[in-house]
């Protein structure tokens, strides 16, 4: 636990591409798979898990580790949980959040865009067509893992990550 200070030493911040574009932090910060906001007290920010994630979206934002999908998708590896010394992961891998798309969204705009539904593994976003204009997105919270693969491809930054209890509201 905590041998390599340089590896281990955590990002912190919400983010580095967010902070090159200008992109607000968000107000909800996704967890990794299996971390709950009841478990995540155990967390200390120690960082080794940010040290093990293959996909680099891991980061210690406010003493906690965080998700941020801007920089990619988790894969569900669990090198996260494996790595962390204190009971903060769960053995479900669940995400405690679905993603969910804002009104940035261009097919809403008028602009016909399909890239959200390609990115996603699970087939959790299907286009509806509408009577002049573009198909528009629609994401079945149910179906949807929490992976994040939409939200950086998205060219308007129109998908973030929500709790999964309001999404499903
Ligand atoms: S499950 Fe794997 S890809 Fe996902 S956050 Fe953990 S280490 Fe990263
Ligand atoms: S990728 Fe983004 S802009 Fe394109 S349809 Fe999906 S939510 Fe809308
Ligand atoms: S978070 Fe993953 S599963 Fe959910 S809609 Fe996006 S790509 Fe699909």
């Amino acid at each position: 636990m905590g041998q390599n200070t340089t590896a281990a030493r955590p990002r912190e911040g919400f983010s580095r591409r967010g902070f090159l574009t200008g992109r607000p932090a968000p107000a909800f910060r996704p967890l990794p798979p299996g971390i709950s906001m009841e478990t995540l007290s155990a967390c200390t920010g120690c960082g080794d898990c940010v040290s093990a994630c293959p996909q680099q979206i891991l980061l210690v934002a406010d003493g906690h580790v965080a998700v941020d999908f801007s920089l990619d998708e988790c894969t569900f590896c669990g090198a996260c949980a494996t790595a962390c010394p204190e009971p903060v992961f769960s053995d479900s891998p669940a995400m405690q959040h679905v993603a969910a798309i804002s009104d940035a969204c261009l097919a809403r705009r008028g602009v016909t865009c399909m890239t959200c539904r390609d990115a996603c593994p699970e087939s959790a976003i299907r286009f509806a067509p509408r009577a002049g204009g573009p198909f528009l997105p629609v994401l079945d919270a149910g179906l949807c893992t929490g992976c994040g693969a939409c939200i950086a491809p998205c060219p308007s930054n129109a998908i973030a990550a929500r709790p999964r209890e309001v999404a499903h509201a």
